[in-house]
């Protein structure tokens, strides 16, 4: 049911106003793998981010998963062209349950409009039954099926960020980007995290991974892109990288 894609991206080019905050970054992440972006501060991970998932649009360049182009397009069509994201900062619908906010994740692949959830059309209601089922199927795969009826706001932090990408999974993306998914979870939870990034990987669907976790880099990603002041620098292995005077430079140079 996953289907297995490209992205390719090239040279792209995002301004704001005077200021160039990604220049012709050239960036393509084989189908199934995991692919990490790394870069200090204001390298340009979210403009890139943003700009490949349609929430900014390049000055210049191209961006395409699995040949479909999505540069010009909006987020939502993107979405439903297969790329599915998180954000740095967690966006669930608090009060709905756990089940409820993966339903929606599905639903919105779907495209159905308000009106047909109010109306509850007896086709709204046989693909709410598919929606529920998906859900509970990937609430098992993240490891929150006993969580399914709270309410999301009442998770811990570390498992609202599973609900994340348990519900980015239930539109059924062929490429999942997560940004600074490790971010204020614990040690025990990176390493959850990790294993659960190769199970999502394992399922066919490529990773783009925006961190700063430097463990969870090495240890779960296939190709390593680092970023600096809006230029790649570098793209290899993780061992190839860690070695690259450039990127060494680029971290701890003055
Ligand atoms: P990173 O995510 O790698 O820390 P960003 O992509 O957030 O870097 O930022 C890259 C550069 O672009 C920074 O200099 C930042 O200040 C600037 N920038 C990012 N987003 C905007 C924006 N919406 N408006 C103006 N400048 C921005
Ligand atoms: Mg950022």
């Amino acid at each position: 049911s996953h289907r297995t894609s490209e992205l390719v991206a090239r040279d792209l080019t995002v301004r704001f106003g005077g200021l160039t905050a990604l220049s012709k970054a050239s960036l393509r992440v084989k189908p199934g793998e995991v692919h990490a972006l790394i870069g200090p501060n204001g390298a340009g991970k979210s403009t890139f981010v943003n700009t490949i998932s349609g929430f900014y649009q390049p000055a210049e360049g191209i961006c395409e998963l699995d040949g479909v182009q999505l540069t010009g397009k909006r987020s939502h069509e993107i979405a439903r062209i297969g790329l599915a994201r998180t954000f740095q900062n967690t966006e669930l619908f608090g009060e709905m349950t756990v089940l409820e906010n993966v339903m929606v994740g599905h639903q919105q692949r779907l495209g159905y409009g308000i009106a047909q959830a109010l109306l509850r059309t007896p086709a709204f209601r046989r693909e709410e039954e598919v929606s529920r089922r998906t859900a509970i199927g990937l609430l098992a795969f993240v490891g929150l099926e006993d969580y399914a009826n709270e309410e999301a706001r009442f998770l811990p932090f570390g498992l609202q960020r599973r609900l994340e990408i348990a519900r980015a999974l239930a539109s059924k993306p062929s490429l999942l980007l997560l940004d600074e998914p490790a971010a204020g979870l614990t040690t025990q939870e990176i390493d959850d995290l990790e294993a659960m990034i190769r199970r999502i990987a394992g399922l066919g669907v490529s990773v783009l991974l925006i961190e700063h976790h430097v463990e969870l880099i090495m240890a779960v990603a296939d190709t390593v892109t680092v970023l600096d002041y809006g230029q790649i620098i570098a793209s290899d292995t993780p061992s190839v990288v860690q070695e690259d005077p450039r990127v060494i430079e680029a971290y701890f140079g003055t």
